[in-house]
């Protein structure tokens, strides 16, 4: 039994007493938000229920084998007619990590907000987080099972997904003891493990390659040995032929190497604003840097959109990361 019961209670009351929700994860989405999008998706079909899924763009290619994945509505090419007085949130440890999906919300809209970030503000209206969680999909197995719906292999694969992208492959220190023994159990539905693990995480397209090999290029490290950088622009991206998604894991290069304590990867978005991520070997929380500069995330892994250029954010995010080490 969980030892939030009341908070998984209240997610199933709003679940079942409610009908015609959006499902929204946050923008640029991994795989665990696509998979939590997917998963409430599909607890809803099992109650027979109403709902759209969004995000406010594509979803990675590279995940559209999972169940309904051609559902998601992109709401950059597909606007939707209506707004809704019904919205779950997943993976999404702040309001403005909905982005302009929060067009659709209606005015005095109730949230049911299912997310794994310590960094969460409980911006809901129901709360269901779970800082200990490895992924939000974890949170939605457990909420599947006290909620005494059967499993199936789609919703397995969904499950599975989520556990392997946020974990690295079953590798970061958020890979539990429980971690392990649901993805023990998610195998016994049939999920093609190996085959996943290729997929999402060995795999890379040439462009991908290219844009990493390009980023490797420009890496800097500070004079201590304990702060490594890339940054990465829109020329970037064209010269290569890369696309936004190609950037996942290029964070890790930087925070590899052996004396790293933060690697950080700096996306330029726009003139005047950058999109950072920072992973920690252990001793730095960054969701704290993060937090700082409006972000948020876990003590490992976390990330900001900050105003300025990148002559300005560098100097600013590696002084933050300073004082923490
Ligand atoms: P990323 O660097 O985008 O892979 O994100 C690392 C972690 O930080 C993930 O758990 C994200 O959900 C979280 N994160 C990234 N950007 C933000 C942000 N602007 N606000 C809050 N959390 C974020
Ligand atoms: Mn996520
Ligand atoms: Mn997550």
């Amino acid at each position: 039994m969980q030892t939030n019961e009341r908070e998984f209670r209240q997610a199933q009351r709003f679940l079942t007493e409610h009908d015609n929700f959006l499902v929204v994860a946050h923008v640029q989405p991994d795989g665990d938000a696509v998979s939590s999008t997917l998963a409430v998706g599909w607890l809803l079909s099992c109650l027979g229920k109403k709902y759209v899924m969004v995000n406010e763009g594509p979803i990675p290619k590279r995940m559209e084998y999972l169940w309904e994945a051609d559902k998601i509505v992109n709401l950059s090419s597909a606007p939707l007619e209506a707004a809704y007085s019904h919205i779950i949130c997943v993976d999404c440890a702040d309001f403005r990590r909905t982005g302009k999906s929060s067009q659709y919300f209606a005015e005095n809209a109730e949230i049911l907000n299912i997310d794994h970030h310590p960094t969460n503000d409980g911006y809901g209206t129901c709360n269901l987080i779970v800082p200990h969680a490895a992924a939000t999909v974890e949170i939605l197995f457990d909420l599947i099972a006290f909620m005494d719906l059967n499993l199936d292999k789609d919703a397995a694969t969904l499950i599975y997904t989520g556990l392997l992208t946020d974990t690295g492959g079953f590798r970061y220190s958020n890979t539990t003891p429980k971690v392990m023994a649901t993805a023990s159990k998610l195998l016994e539905y049939g999920v093609d493990g190996p085959g996943l693990s290729e997929l999402l995480l060995e795999q890379m397209t040439l462009p991908q390659l290219r844009l990493l090999t390009r980023a490797l290029n420009g890496l800097q490290i500070s004079e201590d040995g304990k702060i490594s950088w890339v940054s990465v622009n829109d020329e970037d991206l064209r010269v290569t032929g890369a696309i936004h998604e190609d950037l996942e894991g290029i964070v890790n290069y930087p925070r590899n190497i052996q004396g790293v304590e933060v690697g950080l990867l700096f996306k330029v978005i726009s003139e005047n604003a950058v999109k950072v991520s920072m992973r920690s070997a252990g001793k730095v929380d960054v969701a704290r840097v993060a937090q700082s500069f409006g972000g948020g995330g876990h003590v490992r892994a976390a990330g900001a959109r900050i105003e300025g250029t990148l002559e300005e954010i560098v100097p600013q995010v590696l002084d933050r990361v300073k004082l923490q080490l």
